[in-house]
């Protein structure tokens, strides 16, 4: 892509500029002077391999400022000369290199040469290899950037799909702004919050609703944006985090410059967990069923204590339920869905016993302790609050 325009005019785009020694502006190599072309109009060269979009933008009263990551990408900050906002953008700057390497370690490497985060008039929008941003916000940043994954890179189609890129790319922003924070609580509860609020507000649609289709934008935002995130947050429950981040990888690994759809996801969870998840799918992305499951009776059985959980929501979970006695001691208990043709491996060092799948047409599931009730503290299902469960308030309950 060339672009011949003013000689006071400086620009920013997607792609590597190829003649930045001609073109000047901060865009050339270090230690070296840049001879611009004598005339009224500079010609800038833009080369892009792999891209489906591009962007690019201009003002004459842009600056630059530049961050090469070492076996990484160069990052370019390119914005408008406003004293005020030059110590926001060295602070983004600065996060972007602390991020990265997480980010290619947990989604993999930015496999383009150079990213841009660009001043633009419009609020916040992703496109290949750069993003137009109106303020130096660091989630929203951070978010665009990971639109690099979870749209540039898969190259979903949006319309159809718009929680792949939109819900994919909230969960990498959550996830990578919480361990900016170091954050060793739960980074997604907002987005937990918000879709039980569409929840009870009845306006929510299915989440495979075209993009253009939904009734109203707030059930568009939610559903795409929380209720997408949701979807990953929830496979690691289903599947156990560590299966969750390598189905993140090789995702990354199959489908990268292919245009995958739900099911082509679905099927490298399957392959990589060794669950089948056909059935999360139908259920969370074709449905607003929702999820409740409740603590019921704690009966003693021949002088042991017998728990009943029910299932009080349409939409069948394996469920996770950790005991506590009053001696201090804890017992994770694990309840197989029998879609799922397996249980996955535990996640933490509690002491697990897993039980007998629950068969999903059945509303109620029992299973006997090896103590009495009268030494049972408390009882949480879901401790690590990971199933969006829409009534929480029946998930504890603390024996007298
Ligand atoms: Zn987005």
């Amino acid at each position: 892509m060339n672009i011949t325009i003013d000689k006071s005019y400086m620009l920013a785009a997607t792609g590597t500029l190829q003649n930045t020694n001609e073109i000047g502006f901060g865009y050339e190599a270090d230690g070296v002077k840049a001879k611009p072309s004598t005339g009224n109009t500079l010609t800038w060269k833009f080369s892009a391999q792999n891209v489906h979009d591009f962007v690019w933008a201009a003002d004459p009263n842009y600056a630059i400022m530049k961050r090469q990551i070492k076996n990484g990408p160069l990052f370019y900050f390119v914005y408008k000369k406003v004293d005020t906002l030059q110590s926001k953008w060295k602070a983004l700057a600065d996060t972007i290199v602390k991020a990265y390497p997480f980010i290619a370690k947990t989604f993999g490497p930015y496999p383009y040469k150079n990213y841009s985060f660009i001043q633009g008039g419009d609020g916040y929008m992703e496109y290949p290899m750069a993003t137009l941003i109106r303020n130096v916000s660091i989630g929203a940043n951070i978010h665009e950037f990971m639109h690099s994954w979870y749209y540039g890179l898969m190259g979903n189609n949006e319309s159809l799909y718009p929680w792949m890129d939109e819900g994919f790319a909230t969960y990498a922003e959550l996830r990578v702004s919480g361990w900016l924070r170091g954050d060793t609580i739960f980074p997604f509860t907002n987005a937990y919050d918000s879709y039980s609020r569409l929840v009870r507000s009845k306006l929510e649609e299915p989440m495979s609703t075209h993009a253009d289709h939904y009734n109203t934008n707030y059930a568009y935002e939610t559903s795409s944006y929380s209720k997408g995130s949701i979807f990953l947050v929830q496979l690691g429950y289903i599947v156990g985090d560590k299966a969750l981040d390598r189905i993140l990888l090789e995702y990354y690994d199959e489908w990268r410059y292919k245009h995958p759809n739900p099911s082509d996801f679905i099927r490298v969870a399957e392959k990589v967990s060794g669950l089948e998840l056909q059935w999360y799918k139908e259920y969370w992305v074709y449905t607003t069923k929702t999820i409740d499951y409740a603590i019921g009776d704690v009966n003693d059985d021949k002088g042991n204590a017998k728990i009943t959980i029910t299932r009080a929501g349409l939409m069948p979970m394996p469920v996770d339920v950790l005991i506590t006695y009053k001696d201090g001691t804890k017992e994770m208990h694990y309840i197989p869905l029998n879609m799922m043709y397996g249980v996955k491996p535990a996640e933490d060092n509690t002491p697990r016993i897993v039980h007998p799948e629950w068969k999903w047409v059945d509303t109620d599931y029992s299973f006997t302790l090896t103590k009495k009730v009268g030494d049972i503290k408390e009882i949480e299902i879901d401790p690590s609050k990971r199933m969006a469960d829409v009534n929480r308030v029946n998930n504890k309950i603390t024996v007298p």
